[in-house]
């Protein structure tokens, strides 16, 4: 078992950046009234085979903010990753988005945050959990569930994700304490490096998406932020990647200590409930048949992908100038606009999105009824990540993807990842006619905002 980690004054000796000078102002905490709610509203019967997060002893302002979410049952990994995180053990989970691995780690932070109080004076920027993820959206959802499932505490939760106002992000963290701080590695280093965040204290740290990181060559990045933390030893980490590959593996030994592995099969439950259809088509047919799919009647809302932004941004503008009500969610659109785009497909005032992989990955909105591949991804597992967007929460949904000349090859490997379970088939003849055409291309947008530094393609 790990030290306990309170004492701040051994945490700083522990840490590889100890010598920072930190801000002399000592910030202020809102106070939350926790008055009249106990366990008895938040009843949930024991079933044989399921664990509950009544089964933990977890704090009562936790549990009211797992009652308010609607959790009721732990989901498989946190059925079984949260005896030992709650341990403080150390733990690397194989899991995707989609089997509730973010309350996972948040329950763990929270639990963790809430009975250890710190009662010594803190000051603006000290992070007591750190949880780094590789995309704003992601980040900036788990900044949300962590929000939520926090209601009833005292702990404040920061978000640092680039592509979103600096100063409005710096400020907060002047002005208030900083207990959980979730961010995309280089906005966290920006703020590292003008030293209004300090890792040094940090208790529990997550990475998310590992083997992400890698692909997006991040981990240089992570490398540096790990090591402005405090040494593995005096911290807990849990690292959660959707594959072990031999490189995800070394960090894992690098950055975690004894860790339990907890492995989660691929989107199981999700994909369960989701109806698979793969039409062959010719790509001259790919728009009339996305256009009459959408136009059916239990196509409630849909989020179409595709592989590169200009594909996407072609889509968007036709499908709008074809009367759907389109959002964009891709590299090329300013982080704000993703937001204010994913708020409006929430309300349903955007009933479609169009989105490419890097931009559609985690987002977690239930009760989307169809995913469309307007094209095949090019990694097989991101084939798993986009119908995982749908069939959620108990929900059944559909994914129906498009397999052109251009595509097809891409079917190999995402069939040998599906077990051949899939057929191919030509598409109803009725949605291949009375469709308009695409509208003419657009130039390309300029000037929205900086080009991201990586993966720019997306
Ligand atoms: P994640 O894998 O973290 O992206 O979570 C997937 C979805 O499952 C999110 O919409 C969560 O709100 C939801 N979720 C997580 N844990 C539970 C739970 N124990 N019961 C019901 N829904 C959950």
């Amino acid at each position: 078992m790990k030290p306990l980690k309170e004492d701040s004054s051994h945490k700083d000796q522990s840490s590889e950046n100890s010598q920072q000078s930190k801000p002399a102002k000592k910030t202020a905490r809102k106070n939350k009234s926790n008055k009249a709610w106990d366990l008895s509203q938040f009843q949930v019967p024991e079933i044989e085979g399921k664990t509950r997060f009544h089964d933990f002893d977890l704090s009562l302002p936790l549990m009211r903010g797992i009652a308010d979410v609607g959790f009721e049952y732990c989901s498989p990994i946190q059925a079984q990753s949260l005896p030992y995180t709650l341990q403080r053990r150390d733990m690397v989970g194989k899991a995707q988005t989609g089997t509730g691995k973010t309350a996972a780690f948040l329950i763990t932070i929270i639990e963790d945050l809430l009975r250890n109080p710190i009662d010594e004076e803190r000051f603006a920027g000290e992070t007591r959990a750190l949880i780094i993820a590789p995309t704003r959206e992601l980040a900036i959802q788990i900044a949300d569930d962590a929000t939520a499932l926090c209601k009833y505490t005292d702990l404040n939760v920061h978000t640092l994700v680039g592509g979103m106002d600096y100063s409005k992000q710096q400020t907060r963290l002047h002005n208030e304490l900083n207990d959980i701080l979730v961010a995309t590695p280089g906005r966290l280093l920006d703020f590292c490096g003008n030293e209004d965040v300090h890792l040094d204290l940090v208790e529990v740290m997550v990475i998310d998406e590992a083997d992400r990181m890698l692909d997006m060559g991040f981990i240089p990045q992570v490398r540096r932020i790990i090591n402005q933390t405090p040494k593995k030893a005096f911290r807990q980490t849990l690292l959660f990647s959707a594959t072990f590959t031999p490189q995800v593996m070394t960090l894992m030994e690098q950055w975690t200590q004894d860790p339990v592995t907890i492995e989660i099969e691929p989107e199981s439950a999700a994909t369960d409930t989701v109806d698979q259809f793969i039409y062959l088509t010719e790509a001259q047919d790919k728009y009339a048949l996305l256009y009459n799919i959408l136009k059916q009647e239990d196509v409630e809302s849909a989020i179409v992908f595709a592989n590169r932004r200009d594909q996407c941004r072609h889509l968007q503008e036709s499908l709008q100038s074809h009367g759907f009500k389109v959002g964009l969610l891709s590299g090329e659109i300013a982080q704000n606009k993703r937001v204010s785009t994913l708020n409006a497909f929430k309300k349903g005032d955007l009933n479609v999105l169009v989105a490419t992989d890097v931009a559609g990955r985690g987002i977690h909105i239930d009760g989307i009824s169809h995913v469309i591949n307007f094209t095949l991804p090019e990694e097989p597992e991101d084939y798993i990540h986009r119908i995982g967007r749908t069939g959620r929460a108990g929900k059944s949904g559909t994914s129906i993807s498009f397999a052109c000349e251009d595509d097809s090859f891409n079917l190999i490997p995402i069939q040998e990842l599906l077990g051949n379970s899939v057929p191919c088939q030509q598409p109803p003849e009725e949605l291949l006619l009375d469709a308009p055409k695409m509208t003419k291309k657009s130039s390309p947008r300029t000037g929205s905002g900086k080009r991201p530094p990586q993966n720019s393609r997306r």
